[in-house]
C-alpha cells in the first residue's frame, strides 16, 4: 500500500511514521508512506499558500492552488485519480470499519489542513471524503492524519506478528478487549486472575469473552446493544447474574 500525506508542515509527520511498528513496515516494504510539503507548490517569489478569508474574520485559509498542484503531482496523467481524504472536524468519525475500509486500498492520499481550513472550492473539486477523528478542534490535520495512517498501517497483512493480534483488540468485532497482564505475577499487593495463569486455552478463552462483554456492556451501552449476542455469550453472561 501507498499513503501519501500532504502537509505544510512535513517533519511533524516523517519522525513520527519512522518510529517503532509503523517505521519497521516501511523498511520492510509493507507500506510505502510518502510525505510532500504543499508549500512546493505555492508558486510565488515567498512561498505563500495562505490568505485572508473572504467576508472577514479571524485567520487565514490556505488557497486553492497550492493544494490542487501539490496533489496533481502525485500521480500522473494517465494514472487513475488516487482516493483524497481531507481531515476535517466536519467529517464522518473515524471508526474501526471505516478502517479496515481504507486498509483494502492500493492507495490513498491524505490532505491536511491548517489555519481555518482549505478553500472550499478545491475540496469540492478534488476531496473523496471528509474524515474527523472527534468532536473537537485541533490547529491542524497532521496529527489527525497520523492517527489514520497509524491505524490503517497495522492492519496490512504482516504489519503485526500476527492478524490474531488485532481481531481481539478493542472494535475490531464490535466488542471492548479484555484486561490485560504481564509478570511480575503479584505487583503493589495485587495479584493476576488464577485463570490467566492455569494454562488452561479454553478456560483463558471464556474469561477473556467473559470480560469483554461485561466491560462493553459497562463502559458502552451503545456498543453493547448494536452487538449481536452468541448463545454462548449468552450463558456466560448469565453465569455473572446468577
Ligand atoms: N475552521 C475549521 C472548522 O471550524 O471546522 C477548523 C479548522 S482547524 C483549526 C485546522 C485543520 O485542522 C482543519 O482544516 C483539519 O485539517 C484539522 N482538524 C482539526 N480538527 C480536526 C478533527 N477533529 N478531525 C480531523 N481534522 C481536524
Amino acid at each position: 500500500m501507498r499513503i501519501d500525506i500532504m502537509t505544510l508542515f512535513p517533519e511533524m509527520c516523517g519522525r513520527v511514521l519512522g518510529e517503532s511498528i509503523i517505521g519497521r513496515a516501511q523498511k520492510s516494504g509493507k507500506v510505502e508512506i510518502v510525505v510532500t510539503d504543499i508549500r512546493d507548490f505555492a508558486g510565488n517569489k515567498h512561498n505563500k499558500v495562505d490568505d485572508m478569508p473572504y467576508g472577514g474574520g479571524m485567520g487565514m485559509v490556505m488557497s486553492a492552488s497550492p493544494v490542487y498542484d501539490c496533489y496533481k503531482s502525485l500521480y500522473a496523467k494517465d494514472e487513475p485519480k488516487p482516493h483524497l481524504i481531507y481531515m476535517s472536524p466536519k467529517g464522518g468519525t473515524l471508526n474501526q470499519s471505516k478502517v479496515a475500509e481504507l486498509s483494502k486500498l492500493d492507495r490513498f492520499v491524505i490532505l491536511c489542513g491548517h489555519y481555518e481550513g482549505v478553500d472550499q472550492r478545491v475540496i469540492d473539486e478534488i476531496v473523496d471524503e471528509e474524515i474527523s477523528i472527534g468532536d473537537y478542534v485541533l490547529t491542524g490535520g497532521e496529527l489527525p492524519a497520523l492517527a489514520l495512517t497509524d491505524a490503517v498501517c497495522r492492519m496490512l497483512p504482516g504489519v503485526l506478528s500476527d492478524d490474531s493480534c488485532f481481531q481481539d483488540e478493542s472494535h475490531f468485532a464490535g466488542l471492548l478487549e479484555y484486561p490485560q497482564y504481564t509478570r511480575p505475577s503479584e505487583w503493589h499487593g495485587k495479584g493476576v486472575p488464577e485463570v490467566l495463569l492455569s494454562g488452561n486455552h479454553a478456560e483463558i478463552e471464556k474469561w477473556r469473552r467473559k470480560q469483554s462483554l461485561i466491560i462493553t456492556r459497562q463502559r458502552r451501552k451503545d456498543m453493547f446493544e448494536r452487538f449481536e449476542l452468541s448463545k454462548q455469550d449468552e450463558k456466560l453472561l448469565d453465569d455473572l447474574e446468577k
